[in-house]
């Protein structure tokens, strides 16, 4: 191992409390996994041995995070815990105006009842689905602009988020600009498996809308990941540390909407952040309206106490490198073993292509689910499809959508798992490749939950 490659090694934290976690016998997963109808959300916790369902309020807290929530201030209206954490937002972004949400999605409706009228349109990077939702709520609708790289899984791109724009270009002057309510930029694109973008992306996007008069807003949550990105691999940042990074990402947007329960390490909670006073001013009705007043706007002084030590927790350069790392090794490990994953691997997650690792199933058999559910009945893995059961029907047709990938997504909690659990991951994936190589049938849905099917969908075996 050269020092490069070992000091990507480092685990710059070790358990001072554990959580105890049991892997059940294969007779007990197997009936757990009947019980459930082959619908990962329906297990318990309990029956789970590795819980890769999602990096959101999963990751471990840290000491200092720990410290920080017995000085938590739970007063109603100008909490001391409040200060502090739009004190350090506004420090790391440069945006002055902060307000806290139970979480990105609260953040979300917030921003989208003030900008979004009917019939304007928000182009951005492949929108985050609840985040997609509250734009077509208030009477918008999403234009996806992402670079075509970043829609072909195996496509070599190192920032396969990245906004196309030339086609942002046409679809402001088709839509014209005073229709567009705003710019998002997702970083990291996490419906693209958690693919970074590049600061001259930014900054282009952000020349490009400045000029006619339109706002710019991120997606934040995985911003810390994302300016890791930027630091590896985009000229002209390698000594930049990743706090001045993320500093210059932030300087050419307007904005931001954030879940904290990622890259800032809380179990719940969210905000946004806004440079303008007036549209801070148009946001504090609907804050307290859904969210609650706004200097507490769903979180507890606690919460909001550990994410202000998250944001400085997720600054340490190496935390990030050994959490991009780690997401990385577990890419390899899974490559060497033969199993077809998506790559790039991203910043928080490892895809596998359910189409390719069954390609005996015909695509209509949901290919990716059913890995889901070999992959828990086999080592007590819990993983989460991405693929045809999450993106549903057409609701014009009726029909089901075929997306252009069925994968199966491995979240990989931050601060939580070590690489022992990794490595059995990797052995149970390949088990189930080796051992279930020529099967030539998949899944079909037992009881179909209507609107939003993949949290409840039940699924038989064909
Ligand atoms: C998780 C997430 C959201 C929504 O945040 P919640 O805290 O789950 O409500 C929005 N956008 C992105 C990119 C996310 O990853």
């Amino acid at each position: 191992m050269s020092e490069r490659e070992r000091a990507r090694t480092v685990v710059p934290f070790r358990a001072k409390v554990v959580e105890p976690i049991r892997l059940l016998s294969r007779e007990e997963r197997r009936s757990r996994m009947e019980a459930a109808g082959l619908c990962l959300f329906a297990l318990k916790g309990d029956d789970v041995y590795v819980d890769l369902l999602t990096d959101s309020g999963t990751g471990s807290l840290s000491t200092q995070q720990l410290g920080a929530m017995m000085m938590g201030d739970e007063s109603y209206a100008g909490s001391r815990s409040f200060d502090k954490m739009a004190g350090n937002f506004t420090a790391l972004s440069g945006l002055p105006y902060v307000i806290p949400s139970h979480q990105g999605r609260g953040a979300e409706k917030v921003l989208n009842s003030v900008l979004v009228r009917k019939h304007s349109v928000v182009p951005g990077n492949s929108h985050f689905d609840t985040t997609k939702a509250h734009i077509e709520f208030a009477g918008g609708r999403c234009v996806d602009c992402t670079i075509s790289a970043g829609l072909d899984s195996g496509a070599a791109h190192p920032f396969k988020g990245n906004l196309d724009v030339g086609k942002l270009r046409e679809t402001i002057a088709h839509f014209g600009p005073r229709n567009v309510a705003y710019v998002l930029i997702t970083i990291t694109c996490n419906s693209g498996g958690g693919q970074p973008v590049s600061m001259e992306n930014i900054r282009e996007v952000s020349a490009h809308c400045r000029e006619q008069g339109i706002a710019v807003f991120f997606d934040a949550a995985r911003f810390a990941e994302n300016a890791w990105f930027i630091k590896e691999r985009e000229a002209g940042y390698a000594d930049k540390h990743v706090r001045e990074i993320v500093r210059e990402m932030f300087s050419y947007v307007d904005g931001c909407t954030m879940s904290s329960k990622k890259d800032a390490i809380v179990p719940m909670g969210g905000l946004i952040a806004v440079r303008d006073a007036g549209l801070f001013e148009q946001l504090k009705t609907p804050t307290i309206l859904f969210e609650g007043f706004y200097t507490y706007g769903g979180m507890s002084g606690m919460m909001m106490e550990a994410l202000a030590q998250g944001l400085e927790d997720v600054m340490q350069e190496d935390y990030l490198r050994h959490r991009i790392g780690q997401v990385a090794r577990l890419g390899a490990g899974l490559r060497a073993a033969g199993v077809p994953i998506v790559e790039p691997v991203g910043g928080h997650a490892v895809f596998i292509d359910g189409r390719r690792f069954y390609p005996g199933v015909p695509e209509d058999e949901f290919p990716a689910q059913l890995l889901c559910v070999e992959m828990y009945k086999e080592g007590g893995v819990r993983t989460c499809e991405i693929g045809a059961n999450l993106i549903g029907r057409d609701p014009d047709t009726g029909e089901n959508i075929r997306p252009a990938l069925d994968l199966t997504r491995l979240a990989i909690p931050r601060r939580a798992y070590f690489q022992e659990h990794l490595d059995y991951v990797v052995d149970v994936v390949a088990t189930v490749h080796e051992e279930q190589k020529g099967r030539t049938r998949g899944l079909a849905l037992l009881h179909e939950a209507p609107g939003i099917r993949h949290f409840s969908s039940t699924f038989r075996y064909l």
